[in-house]
């Protein structure tokens, strides 16, 4: 069976890894799948986020990074996949995620969501507290693969060198 585990991994986490190698438990094949969404206005570009998340999942040979833009049910049809993975932190991702998992099945009954509850250790973790810890100087390496922690203190070095701060 083959999952789809889409998402925006702006950047990918220890959450997100947690999953997919929990899933690569489950299924036969997992496409980690990001999301082309220019409103959301992310920090790192497509080829940026598809280069972080293949370097992470190096050692799972069934693992597959590959991106999408439009309706997740219409890339999952196309990729002749039967579910949709998603991650759960706390009540806040359930409303959320339920309500499109809801959709989803509206708009193909084939296609079935698949909740992991996250592990406790990253049920606090998102990409957002990541990128807000690394903007303010703060240690990230708990959190993110060594390579993404690097690019992320980079980032914000280039963005708010030391010089420019008051
Ligand atoms: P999106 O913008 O679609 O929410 P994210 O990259 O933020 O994309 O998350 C992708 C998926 O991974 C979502 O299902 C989210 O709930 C899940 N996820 C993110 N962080 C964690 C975590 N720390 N533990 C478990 N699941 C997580």
């Amino acid at each position: 069976m083959i999952a789809i585990y889409p998402g925006s991994f702006d950047p990918i986490t220890f959450g997100h890894l947690d999953i997919i190698e929990r899933g690569v438990q489950l299924f036969d094949r997992v496409i980690v799948a990001v999301l082309r969404n220019p409103n959301k206005n992310p920090l790192f570009s497509v080829q940026q986020r598809l280069e972080q998340i293949r370097h992470a999942v190096v050692h799972l040979p069934s693992v597959e990074v590959d991106s999408f833009d439009g309706l997740t049910v219409n890339y999952a049809q196309m990729r002749q996949a039967q579910v949709l993975l998603r991650g759960l932190r706390a009540v806040s991702d359930f409303e959320v995620e339920l309500q499109m998992a809801h959709t989803n099945k509206t708009l193909s009954t084939q296609i079935e969501t698949v909740f992991l509850a996250t592990s406790n250790e990253y049920s606090f973790l998102s990409s957002s507290v990541v990128k807000e810890i690394a903007r303010f100087g703060g240690s990230i390496e708990h959190l993110v693969p060594s390579h993404v922690a690097q690019e992320l203190q980079q980032c914000y070095a280039n963005k708010y060198p030391v010089s420019n701060q008051k």
